[in-house]
């Protein structure tokens, strides 16, 4: 057989937000198509209408936009396979149910939801424990295997409502071959005659999913492991369409885990641990209730796939920073693992203080600038990149540099109580005064300058150094921690500093 290009695709269903579970089924598709020159698609898959959530669609785009996925067909960018929507396909589907009936191997099945209660009820009454649809329920039911030929005729004629549903043979095992999880077998006698065809005129997912993969000549089915159960019944259908030569491989994905526990990781988790598990924020459209995102929340959305790309796959070697492009370079399906991935919130914090500190000042400053303007603070940006590039060591977050930095850019109007009541005594305020007078005077303000000057002060005043650094960081700023205390003061400048200084000599008299 030829080579075939590799084609892989990510197929929501557009009912609600993307989870991170969802962003990394993406991010895997994407690192393999890009690994392996290939095509990275994104299908809509909307044939349950009864499910569809407005606005999960161009949620799902713009999530996947953020994170630096770019497709090279979709729903939103076009491409040879269009529509890329599966309601907008609805056509393509009936012919592939009908080619089943008349191939054997799908049925008509006219039977009403209380004929199917009924059946159910009747099966749970004698003991069976999941009643199904199937080899032997089927005979007692209501469809074209059962009923005679001219009824069935009939009905159809009469425009009676009917589902198309597989038959699935009664005793055969079938291999689904997965590339994380090697050959699993399943027996048929374990499967129920899935819906494959509704009485809306719509295809159920399991063959929307198996005829678009076909028509979009998709190589690779990357998804989460919650489809492994159905992967039996897509490859029959591959098999009874004809397909079996080009049925994509499979790899079915571990599931994310919940922090403290083996179940999977839900939204539920997220507001109880307090960490968000959607890419972007998200509006219920029913319930109007908020959930936050990873973007609002000042994660980079390197930092935010970089920490996907590592929960359930590895690369073998220690390195744990990737740009997108390292990890396309570093990707195989080889190395995701079988078991469950547990996510770590803190880890999450830690890779966004890595990509944090790997920013250049400029670009940070850039991003703060927007905070500092929205706050009517218009300063010049070489000064906001001289704060960002002071206080970046100290913070995880974007979103933690006002509180971090905000006596850069005005008057701190409250001080550290503690160290006031600690320091303030003795000759401090002597040392203060004094170093505030020369610093009036002093010509150069480079930071080196200010600490020598600071450390002659104290020798005059016969004090050490070490024990008036704090108060004299509390006085500039209120607070009693802060990044380097020279570079700092001389970043604030001459004028502000001393002006600071008398204001806060005076206040911590008062106060003390
Ligand atoms: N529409 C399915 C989902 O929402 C796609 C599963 C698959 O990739 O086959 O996850």
């Amino acid at each position: 057989m030829e080579e075939r290009k590799v084609r892989v695709r990510f197929a929501p269903s557009p009912t609600g937000p993307l989870h991170m579970g969802g962003v990394r089924t993406a991010l895997y598709n994407y690192l393999f198509a890009k690994k392996n020159g290939g095509d990275f698609l994104l299908r809509i898959e909307d044939t349950d209408q009864t499910r569809f959530v407005p606005g999960a669609e161009q949620y799902i785009i713009e999530a996947l936009e953020w994170c630096g996925m770019k497709f090279d067909e979709g729903v939103h960018v076009g491409g040879p396979h269009a529509p890329y929507r599966q309601s907008e396909r609805k056509e393509m589907y009936r012919q592939y149910a009908m080619q089943l009936i008349e191939a054997g191997h799908a049925y008509y099945a006219f039977d009403t939801t209380e004929e199917l209660d009924e059946m159910r009820e009747r099966l749970k009454a004698s003991n069976v424990a999941s009643p199904q649809y199937n080899y032997i329920t089927r005979e007692s039911m209501k469809n074209s295997l059962s009923l005679p030929h001219d009824e069935v005729e009939r009905r159809l004629a009469a425009g009676d409502a009917y589902v198309v549903r597989i038959k699935i043979p009664r005793k055969e095992e079938i291999r689904v071959t997965d590339m994380i999880r090697g050959n699993v077998l399943v027996h048929s006698s374990q499967m129920d005659d899935k819906v494959l065809f509704k009485s809306d005129g719509m295809p159920t997912y399991h063959l929307a999913n198996v005829v678009d993969d076909y028509l979009m000549k998709i190589t690779h089915v990357i998804r989460g492991e919650e489809w492994l159960p159905s992967a039996p019944l897509h490859v029959l259908l591959y098999r009874y369409l004809g397909w079996e030569e080009v049925m994509p491989q499979f790899a079915h994905l571990p599931l994310l885990l919940k922090p403290d526990g083996n179940g999977k990781l839900s939204k539920r988790d997220g507001d109880r641990l307090g960490f968000p598990v959607f890419p972007l924020e998200w509006k219920d459209p029913f319930s109007g209730e908020i959930s936050s995102g990873y973007r609002e929340k000042g994660y980079f959305p390197e930092a935010f796939i970089n920490m996907l790309a590592l929960l359930g796959w590895n690369p073998g070697t220690n390195q744990e920073i990737f740009s997108m492009t390292e990890l396309i370079e570093a990707f195989s399906v080889d190395r995701i693992s079988k078991s469950g991935a547990k996510f770590d919130a803190n880890k999450t914090k830690w890779f966004n203080q890595q990509y944090l500190r790997a920013k250049e000042d400029a670009e940070l400053a850039e991003i703060f600038n927007k905070e500092l303007l929205s706050k009517g603070i218009n300063v010049d940006i070489n000064y906001v990149e001289n704060v960002c590039a002071l206080i970046k060591e100290k913070a995880q977050f974007i979103t933690e540099f006002w509180s971090l930095a905000f006596y850069f850019f005005e008057e701190p109007t409250e001080f550290d109580a503690e160290v006031i009541k600690k320091k303030w005594k003795d000759n401090v305020p002597d040392f203060l005064l004094n170093l505030t007078n020369a610093l009036k005077t002093l010509e150069d303000f480079s930071h080196t300058s200010i600490e020598n000057k600071f450390k002659e002060i104290a020798e005059q005043t016969g004090i050490s150094p070490g024990s008036v650094m704090q108060i004299f960081r509390v006085a500039i700023s209120g607070l009693a921690a802060g990044p380097a205390i020279f570079e700092m003061i001389s970043l604030i400048g001459k004028e502000k500093v001393v002006a600071r200084l008398e204001k806060a000599i005076k206040y911590f008299n008062e106060t003390k």
